[in-house]
């Protein structure tokens, strides 16, 4: 039998400064990291030992790509994700005053007549501080309910701008989350908060760690997947609903 015929399809980049070899699984593809003096069939044995271990990642991402990464331009008509469903961006310019409220799966932005700042500008930066106080007020009534649940209790729960994290605690008990989550669907949020309030027992990830997070919400490995997919993160929004 020919191993070749059922390897998985990869693309191969070879670094003489690597020393292992590394498979980064995406959705619909898979590539190899290896070193450059690595033999093109040690590889190729390499990706047919892990091969079970591909297939199943692969699907599990599969399942769970709601996002993709495109530019949204946000103006009117614009598409927004707010606990993961889909809200339509309308944009009323010279009125009153500013100001932006939500009417089931629309979301209105009122934009004053006194406003000289050039309008993108003007609506991110009104988007951007209903998505925070959303952020707050959600974050807090959520971590009540799963401090109750878990019995640990934050000293203080802060919503915060990060570039490459989803949520952080620290010693002092203060558990703060990236307000860019209050876009992400509420199942994905739930394992944010259970994670940071882990940290409260457990200042690590070690598997002690991990068994409090499985105790509270036992599909981790599915929302952590979801989470790593999103790897850039910007304002305003690279992310919109795929369905
Ligand atoms: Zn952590």
């Amino acid at each position: 039998m020919n191993d070749s015929i059922t390897l998985p399809d990869y693309t191969l980049r070879r670094s003489a400064r690597r020393r292992t070899i590394e498979i980064q699984v995406r959705p619909d593809s898979v590539r190899v990291l290896a070193p450059t003096r690595v033999s093109r069939e040690r590889i190729d044995r390499f990706v047919a030992e892990k091969k079970a271990w591909i297939k199943d990642r692969q699907q599990a991402l599969r399942l769970r790509v709601p996002l993709v990464s495109i530019p949204v331009p946000l103006d009117q008509g614009s598409e927004l994700l707010w606990l993961g469903q889909r809200l339509r961006l309308e944009v009323n310019v010279g009125q009153q005053a500013t100001h932006v409220s939500r009417h089931g799966e629309s979301l209105q932005l009122s934009l004053s007549h006194r406003i000289r700042k050039p309008r993108a500008e003007a609506i991110s930066e009104q988007l951007e501080g209903w998505y925070r106080a959303e952020a707050v007020n959600y974050f807090q009534k959520r971590v009540g309910f799963w401090s109750e649940q878990m019995r640990l209790t934050p000293s203080e729960v802060r919503v915060r701008s990060y570039r490459r994290k989803w949520g952080c605690c620290t010693s002092r008990g203060v558990v703060s989350f990236n307000w860019l989550l209050i876009m992400a669907p509420v199942h994905i949020i739930d394992y944010v908060i259970v994670h940071e309030l882990s940290h409260l027992r457990h200042m690590n990830h070690s598997a002690a760690f991990w068994s409090t997070v499985a105790q509270y919400y036992q599909d981790y490995r599915g929302a952590k997947g979801w989470l790593n997919q999103q790897s850039d993160l910007h304002w305003p929004p690279r992310l919109i609903a795929a369905g």
